[in-house]
């Protein structure tokens, strides 16, 4: 297994997120990046530097490219202010700033912070790096130690502490070489990614998520959302009620592997987010941190070359268990 790290996420520092109008500390901290890599290395585990750059190329053939454009430009506001309202001017290029903001965001946790552009690209370049890797055939398991996050995400819109979809960069350029299977395990709903290749038949997108009815991003990641066009059967969810159990997560980890093994697919790509634990503080389900090792060794059992990449979990003091146990799992 190859693990990648980058000191760049250490000035990324958004300082709040706005909830119910108000300011509250903002979750998405880099401790929480720090504690996991101290917790890899106390047990033994190798973490190496990046040294690769994600392609400006295969960032607009995942992400709309006025979307990169915006991102790359930068906002003067740290925050949007008004969302688009109609769909009279969807396709209209705006000159307006505060306008584009509120056109490329989906909520306000995501604050657009002065270097956001370096920073995100730096995020994707680990997961670029390592799919490379497998693609090379250098390496069979790889995991991107990475913030900010990638999985909410969309085509064109920032949201949920993302702004690049890590995940998806990585999935789109193991595509190139074959069928790619994405199994999501974040506690919230992969809407970023499932927006991206909810059209795509090469690529199956799985996301075991809570609720969307009780729980962020509130909108998708019901189970009637199957697909489009070619990419129709391709897009699965699993919403999972609150308290869900490592015994009722494992049923359904079981199914998804079922869903897998038809699809046949070449590659994995695991979004790992270690918010499903007990003890997160914006989660909900009962999972405990000896659980995701057996989590894990279910998920390698499909023996698929695979890409695990660091989405979300926020109990900084526990994350670095967490993903040691999981890891653990596929060695
Ligand atoms: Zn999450």
């Amino acid at each position: 297994m190859k693990i990648l790290y980058s000191p760049t996420h250490l000035s990324h520092v958004p300082e709040f997120e706005i909830f119910n109008g108000h300011p509250d500390a903002h979750a998405e901290v880099p401790s929480r990046i720090e504690n996991i890599n101290k917790s890899l290395i106390k047990n033994g585990f190798k973490v190496n530097n990046l040294t690769k750059k994600t392609p400006i190329s295969l960032i607009v053939k995942t992400h709309k490219k006025e979307y990169v454009d915006f991102i790359k430009k930068g906002s003067v506001f740290l925050y949007p202010s008004v969302f688009p309202y109609n769909d009279l001017n969807q396709g209209r290029k705006l000159s307006n700033n505060l306008a584009n903001h509120g056109k490329y965001s989906f909520d306000l946790y995501t604050p657009m912070l002065k270097n956001i552009f370096k920073i995100a690209h730096e995020s994707s370049s680990l997961a670029y790096e390592l799919s490379e890797e497998i693609l090379n055939k250098k390496i069979k398991v790889g995991y991107s130690l990475c913030r900010p996050p990638g999985h909410h995400a969309e085509k064109a819109r920032m949201g949920g502490y993302c702004y690049f979809n890590n995940s998806a960069i990585a999935a789109q350029n193991l595509s190139s070489k074959g069928k790619v299977a994405i199994l999501d395990v974040d506690f919230h709903h992969g809407n970023g990614t499932q927006n991206i290749f909810y059209d795509r038949g090469d690529v199956l997108t799985i996301s075991i998520h809570a609720d969307p009815n009780w729980k962020f991003p509130f909108y998708t990641g019901f189970a009637d959302e199957i697909g489009l066009y070619e990419g129709e059967g391709k897009n699965i969810n699993f919403p999972l009620p609150k308290g869900t159990t490592n015994t009722q997560y494992q049923r359904t980890l079981e199914k998804t592997l079922k869903k897998i093994k038809d699809f046949q697919p070449k590659y994995l790509v695991v979004p790992l987010g270690l918010d499903t634990h007990r003890d997160d503080p914006i989660g909900g389900f009962q999972l405990t941190t000896d659980y995701y090792q057996k989590m894990a060794k279910t998920i390698s059992d499909l023996k698929i070359p695979t890409l695990i990449i660091q989405e979300g979990g926020y109990n900084t003091a526990l994350l670095g268990d967490n993903v040691v146990s999981f890891l653990k799992g596929f060695i």
